[in-house]
């Protein structure tokens, strides 16, 4: 359960102190040339957490070179808005940020883009699964609205996100632009180790690609059938979008095709870090905002 009582959600002393542990764990070092031999300049004249650098005689803070440069919103709520982002099972709405954090609506919505920025997983995280792994892959349709029976406008076309899924390890949506073999079996080979057993439905889509791997099981959903021996089903999978799909629909409600890979990767970031507290979730998010910037013309 998250403690909201931490002061590090309440005084900028205490989250700024909060980020130097997680991004300094060894001591501060300059963001500009990486030196560590910098002083803190203390005193009523200098920017509260300030540094110098002697080697490059450049100041700065924790929030140099991070995703919080140039941001005015204080680091302690930025800090709470991780808190709360990494803590709610389906995400929190813009909306829902403006309103806990105090900030303006534009603001909530810059918020939670940078913390889906910090949760993105890094580049080269190398293929899920492997020898004696089984990995479940499946689709879904999300964002599209609900339909109203008011309205005579056509229902926008939902929008495809498929997942492999390792059991009992990682996932990694994508959205899609269509479900058909040709566009699945990029994302599977680069995703998937090739030594794993590769489990999904019976969709002829992994037909051609199943034989790529280590071994393929299908299920087949038409009729009832049950987990077989524990090991053939998809509700690794299954599990996984059954909250992705809820979130989005319940929380999100409006979410653009263009930022719908960010929201997916809210998800996978929240359900690979599933095993660890509330707490530890947060500061893995928070070690994220390290080398990245979000490009957008206004900041929060
Ligand atoms: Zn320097």
């Amino acid at each position: 359960m998250t403690n909201l009582t931490n002061p590090i959600f309440h005084d900028e002393d205490k989250a700024r102190e909060h980020l130097e542990a997680l991004r300094w764990p060894d001591g501060p070092w300059c963001p500009h040339c990486g030196s560590t031999n910098a002083k803190r300049l203390e005193g009523r004249s200098y920017t509260p957490g300030a540094l110098y650098c002697r080697d490059c005689r450049k100041k700065f803070t924790v929030a140099v070179g991070t995703l919080f440069e140039r941001s005015h919103v204080p680091l302690h709520k930025w800090v709470l808005a991780f808190q709360l982002l990494t803590s709610s099972k389906k995400g929190m709405s813009a909306h829902q940020l403006h309103r806990m954090l105090d900030v303006t609506y534009k603001t909530a919505w810059f918020i939670g883009h940078r913390i889906r920025e910090a949760m993105r997983e890094p580049a080269g995280a190398g293929p899920l699964g492997g020898a004696n792994k089984v990995a479940e892959a499946d689709e879904t349709f999300v964002g599209g609205k609900a339909k109203n029976r008011k309205s005579t406008a056509p229902v926008r076309p939902k929008e495809a996100v498929m997942a492999p899924v390792e059991r009992d390890g990682r996932v990694r949506s994508f959205h899609v632009a269509s479900v058909d073999a040709q566009t699945l079996r990029p994302i599977l080979t680069a995703q998937l180790d090739r030594k794993s057993y590769l489990m999904t439905d019976e969709s002829t889509v992994y037909t051609k690609t199943g034989r790529e791997f280590g071994g393929h099981g299908t299920v087949n959903h038409s009729i009832e059938e049950y987990v077989r021996g524990g090991f053939w089903h998809t509700n690794t999978v299954e599990s996984y979008f059954a909250i992705l799909t809820r979130g989005i629909f319940g929380v999100y409600h409006h979410v653009s095709p263009k930022h719908l890979k960010r929201y997916v990767g809210e998800f996978d970031f929240r359900y690979n870090a599933r095993g660890i507290s509330d707490a530890a979730r947060a500061d893995t998010a928070l070690r994220g905002i390290e080398g990245k910037r979000l490009t957008y013309r206004r900041t929060g």
